[in-house]
């Protein structure tokens, strides 16, 4: 995967932002590099592009089709540019708008069997693909590889996507770190994480204590100290960019979580890992693996 990109073009929008991961940070990238831009983030909704040349994967759709056609637009991309939806679960604020943006796109769902068979009222006539974790599948020049993740859904799944050695991990909801996750970051250049919630703000804030014990336990949400052990954890490889996503937006503050996660790192001797956070409602810039 190329790192430089100099003086190559992709046909996206001026509006569009670039950030190029160990590269040239002003120069746009090739149009068969391994894009990623997370276009929503939080308890409202979660969607993630992984693209390269015309092969568009939607990571979770948990906004409406059209919520979704707006967020795209800034790439001069539509919902006719997707190629599929791969699903890490089917709790709303990940799946919501799956079945609608599957049936307007004409594009397949992907999920493990297991959720498939659990959400057939949910995917109603989308047509949907299955895959298992643990065993890579080819979607155009990606291979992904679902890997299981400790939530209280039904079969929780994260994504390793690699494209000629640019390979980036997406791990939304999960409650605790586990070698499945580790494993698969430590060769990452680029990892997308949870980092929901800051345990004083959710200790001390307004939750009732049942949903405050389902957040912390095993299978609930990702904490800012968690967060930052699986950096950490991960930085032993080629990681260049953590990005920080479904940030709580009543237990955790962008700043904390960045700061926990980038003063963890610094204090191992990994300060040159950048740290970026995705604010709740949010979305992060174009990057470029
Ligand atoms: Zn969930």
């Amino acid at each position: 995967m190329s790192e430089d990109g100099i003086g190559r073009r992709v046909s996206s929008s001026p509006r569009t932002t670039y950030k190029m991961m160990g590269g040239d940070p002003g120069a746009p990238p090739d149009g068969t590099a391994f894009q990623i831009k997370v276009l929503a983030s939080g308890s409202a909704g979660n969607a993630i592009l992984a693209r390269a040349g015309d092969t568009c994967l939607l990571v979770d759709a948990g906004l409406s089709a059209d919520a979704l056609a707006r967020a795209l637009a800034p790439l001069s991309l539509t919902l006719s540019d997707l190629t599929a939806i791969l699903l890490t679960h089917e709790h709303d604020d990940h799946a919501r708008g799956a079945a609608g943006i599957s049936r307007q796109a004409g594009i397949p769902i992907f999920s493990t069997e297991t959720v498939a068979r659990a959400c057939r009222e949910m995917f109603a006539d989308a047509r949907v693909e299955t895959f298992r974790p643990e065993v890579p599948f080819r979607i155009g020049p990606f291979t992904i590889e679902a890997f299981p993740l400790p939530h209280d859904a039904i079969d929780p799944v994260g994504f390793h996507l690699s494209l000629d050695g640019a390979r980036a991990v997406v791990a939304l909801d999960f409650g605790d770190l586990e070698e499945p996750l580790l494993e698969r970051a430590k060769g990452a250049q680029l990892l997308i994480l949870e980092a929901n919630y800051d345990l004083h703000l959710l200790r001390e804030g307004p939750y009732p204590w049942f949903v405050k014990n389902r957040i912390l336990s095993r299978r609930g949400h990702l904490s800012n100290d968690a967060a930052a052990k699986a950096a950490v954890a991960s930085a032993t490889g080629n990681l260049q960019t953590v990005l920080l996503v479904h940030l709580s937006e009543v237990n955790n503050l962008a700043p904390l979580a960045r700061d926990t996660v980038k003063w963890a790192l610094e204090r191992e001797g990994l300060g040159h890992v950048r740290v970026e956070v995705v604010r709740p409602n949010g979305q992060s810039p174009l990057l470029v693996i």
